[in-house]
């Protein structure tokens, strides 16, 4: 007999926030309801099956107390997200550091940048 699956989800690609039910066969999507357009469609089919985060943490600088802010450059497989964070915790960013300058490269093996999300002079 092959398992059904209902899921619910919250779609939070914008703030409507429309609750969702997937239906999963089989470990299948083979329905998204309760979205008001595709986007949520999409997000319903993707959290059910791969799920992604974006990640953001801060990043140490040499001879300054104030870290700083960084993110994943696209969002990476949820179980992937404790490498990306292991590789920021071992980093060690240098001033000056520019907007969007990458800091991490190939964050844990994933192939995912982690870059600034501020400018330090
Ligand atoms: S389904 Fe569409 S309208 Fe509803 S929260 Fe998602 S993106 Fe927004």
């Amino acid at each position: 007999m092959i398992a059904t699956e209902e899921l619910e989800l919250t779609c939070i690609q914008c703030p409507m926030g429309c609750p969702l039910v997937v239906t999963m066969v089989g470990g299948q999507v083979v329905s998204v309801s309760g979205n008001t357009c595709p986007r949520g469609k999409a997000y319903g089919e993707q959290e059910a099956t791969h799920p992604v985060r974006v990640v953001t943490s801060f990043v140490e600088v040499e001879d300054d107390i104030h870290p700083i802010p960084c993110k994943s450059s696209q969002p990476v497989l949820r179980e992937h997200v404790a490498d990306v964070l292991d590789a920021i915790r071992a980093a060690r960013a240098k001033a000056p550091v520019a907007l969007g300058e990458v800091l991490v490269a190939n964050a844990g093996g994933t192939g995912v940048d982690v870059i600034a999300t501020k400018a330090r002079g």
